[in-house]
């Protein structure tokens, strides 16, 4: 199947990553959010990380003009009526997912790809909200989406062949590179990462180390880019308690048991740098 015209759905970090790499590659984008101003912060954000390519020499003004104007504001879930593919990237919630793919199912095309950026949460349980989870998919972009290639692509357990294939050569247009994965809790990436995170704030919890030490040894010792405390601040306190309960829930194994300060720190609103304070302080 040829994918050209493709809504994302959430315009917030991942959301208006993946609508610019799509825009980037060629591709038709409608850039879907509940309300006018979450699109303005996702286009703003869009045209800095363009700008930047442009001050760097990596793209022309035109170049950059000619992205822009690949994306359009969509504010209706019904202008996903003539799309080939639909990458949902809205919040964490099976709920509100299973009630966007719900809607997806009875608006677009017979023939279009349903696709979630989740980071966690079943791909086969989305899919089981539609009359079509053999055309439903896994697409997880990793943060920044701009920089970073990987995209593991998740089949839920109906997923075709077909649609897998159309979604590995679609991630290869956009320039990342495709891994496939099964659909079992935390996929590949948040299954080891995750608990590489949880290991450190018990190394912290139980005074092995000050967090700047947890943080160099894995930096230096391990040629690690940043600290798993550090990193835990830039995805958000609350993000790695979520995916560590839906590991702990979904294995049922005491070994991904979420870390106390873990859940203390969340408790207290440190959930790191969005909210300028986690293990560490940001301005
Ligand atoms: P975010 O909070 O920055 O953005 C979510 C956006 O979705 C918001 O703009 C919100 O208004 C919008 N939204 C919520 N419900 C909606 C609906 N019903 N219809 C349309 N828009 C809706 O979150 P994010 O960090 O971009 O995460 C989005 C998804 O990507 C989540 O499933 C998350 O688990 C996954 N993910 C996140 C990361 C990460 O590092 N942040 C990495 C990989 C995957």
């Amino acid at each position: 199947m040829t994918i050209q015209k493709v809504l994302v759905i959430g315009a917030g970090q991942m959301g208006s990553g993946i609508a610019q790499v799509c825009a980037q590659a060629g591709f038709d984008v409608k850039l879907n959010d509940m309300k006018e101003e979450f699109f303005q912060r996702g286009l703003t954000t869009i045209t800095k990380n363009l700008s930047r390519n442009v001050e760097k020499g990596r793209m022309t003004e035109d170049e950059k003009e000619q992205v822009l104007s690949r994306i359009t504001k969509s504010l209706d879930l019904n202008d996903a009526s003539d799309v080939d593919l639909v990458i949902e990237a809205a919040v964490e919630n099976m709920e509100i997912k299973q009630s966007i793919f719900k809607q997806l199912d009875e608006i677009t095309p017979k023939h279009a790809i349903l696709a979630s950026n989740t980071s966690s949460l079943p791909i086969t349980e989305i899919a089981a909200a539609t009359n079509r989870p053999e055309q439903v998919i896994g697409m997880h972009f990793m943060n920044p989406v701009p920089v970073m290639k990987l995209v593991e692509i998740i089949r839920g357990l109906a997923t075709t062949d077909e649609v897998y294939t159309s979604i590995e050569e679609m991630t290869k247009k956009l320039n990342k590179v495709p891994v496939e994965v099964n659909d079992f809790p935390g996929f590949v990436s948040n299954r080891i990462l995750m608990p590489m995170i949880n290991e450190a704030i018990y190394t912290l919890y139980e005074g092995v180390a000050t967090k700047e030490a947890i943080d160099d040894v894995m930096k230096l010792g391990m040629n690690h880019p940043m600290g798993p405390l550090q990193l835990a601040d830039f995805i958000g306190l609350d993000t790695c308690l979520y995916i560590m309960e839906i590991l702990h829930d979904g294995f049922g194994d005491s070994k991904y048991r979420p870390c106390p300060l873990l859940r203390k720190y969340v408790k207290a609103g440190w959930l790191g740098k969005k909210t300028g304070r986690g293990f560490y302080e940001y301005e």
